[in-house]
């Protein structure tokens, strides 16, 4: 069976910065995902070291800042290493991760401002798996993997 990496709050888990489980993709599409694949769950920001709640952050250039001024850049780095890793160990060529995250967002993100403005770019979690020849859907996509 095929693995398929998945950003961890997709699939119900709490880990999103303020907490709750909204980015869940819901049961049907759950379980669909499941028959399909073998499905190795990931949150970069937590994998990184950052706690749940924790402050939004945005990327800034090279680097990711919180709303609060704190860089947490490395802590990105760690998770993003750390999501690559897990992509190496159980083979997955292909991940779905959430749209518009500073760590998991493909082709738009936050634009740094926090004022809800998207600008073109990856997560550096999407970024470090796409420079790696992982193939990256967005939970708008998940169709085209069933
Ligand atoms: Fe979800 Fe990715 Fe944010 Fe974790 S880092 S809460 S997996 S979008």
């Amino acid at each position: 069976m095929e693995t398929l990496l998945v950003s961890a709050c997709l699939l119900g888990y709490p880990c999103k910065y303020c907490g709750g489980s909204s980015n869940f993709i819901g049961d049907e599409k759950w379980a669909a995902l499941k028959e399909r694949y073998r499905l190795v769950s990931v949150c970069p920001e937590f994998a990184g070291g950052l706690p749940t709640p924790r402050d939004p952050s945005e990327r800034v250039g090279d680097r990711v800042v919180s709303n609060h001024g704190a860089d947490v850049t490395e802590n990105y780095r760690r998770g993003a290493e750390t999501a690559l890793a897990l992509c190496r160990r159980f083979g997955c060529k292909k991940a779905l991760l959430k749209a518009k995250s500073p760590s998991c967002g493909r082709d738009f993100i936050y634009d740094g401002s926090f004022s809800g403005t998207l600008t073109e770019g990856h997560g550096v979690t999407a970024e470090l798996l796409l420079e790696n020849d992982v193939v990256v859907f967005s939970e708008k996509e998940l169709e085209s993997l069933l």
